[in-house]
């Protein structure tokens, strides 16, 4: 028999099940647990939903996650910046920061080449990529994008593109594997793969 639940109810379980591995009866139990919050919280939660884009913005230099302005790893006089570490999202950063094992910089490239879905270099952050290496800082260029197909596409793309005099271009290879998602892969392995990256 089918339990018909209130229309509010049914609308917050469908805006759950939009989220990652959030199956019905996952945002079912979600949705009752909500439903046991102080509103004080809810209130809280509200407004942190109403207002993520405007306090969650894009590093201006390399598009990682930051509350305004450069973010913490673009301003640190700590972090190498000789090294440029190419991925697609800034959970990818997360990932590789969890090594511990990296201290240059990064650059979000905002995805990976899709020409089903028309996302091509045109569609992700290569320019302002090919603008940070006009300096002539920086020396390697580390690709961190995942190992599946798009991924693979998108390093051999810039691989070929960013070829120039005093840059070495590397791949991260050992260790993760094929389809891959680094911001899912396990410290060790990433670890590993960084050390042992490959010139392309
Ligand atoms: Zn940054």
């Amino acid at each position: 028999m089918d339990v018909k639940l209130p229309i509010a109810l049914q609308r917050l379980i469908a805006h759950l099940e939009k989220l990652p591995s959030v199956g019905h009866r996952t945002a079912m139990r979600h949705a009752t647990a909500l439903l046991n919050w102080k509103d004080a919280d809810l209130a809280a939660f509200a407004d942190e939903l109403a207002h993520l884009h405007e306090r969650v913005l894009a590093c201006p230099i390399c598009g990682n996650y930051t509350d305004g302005g450069p973010c913490p790893i673009c301003a640190s006089p700590n972090r190498n910046p000789a090294q440029i570490c190419v991925v697609e999202t800034p959970a990818q950063i997360e990932g590789v920061e969890r090594t511990g094992c990296y201290r240059g910089l990064y650059h979000v490239l905002g995805g990976k080449f899709s020409p089903l879905s028309g996302v091509g270099p045109e569609q992700l952050r290569c320019k302002e990529l090919r603008q940070r290496l006009e300096n002539g800082l920086v020396k390697e260029l580390i690709l961190a994008t995942s190992t599946d197909v798009e991924g693979e596409a998108t390093a051999n793309f810039i691989a070929t593109q960013f070829h120039a005099e005093g840059l070495t271009i590397t791949r991260l290879a050992i260790g993760i594997p094929t389809g891959a998602d680094l911001s899912y892969t396990d410290s060790s392995s990433l670890a590993q793969a960084i050390a042992g990256r490959r010139t392309m």
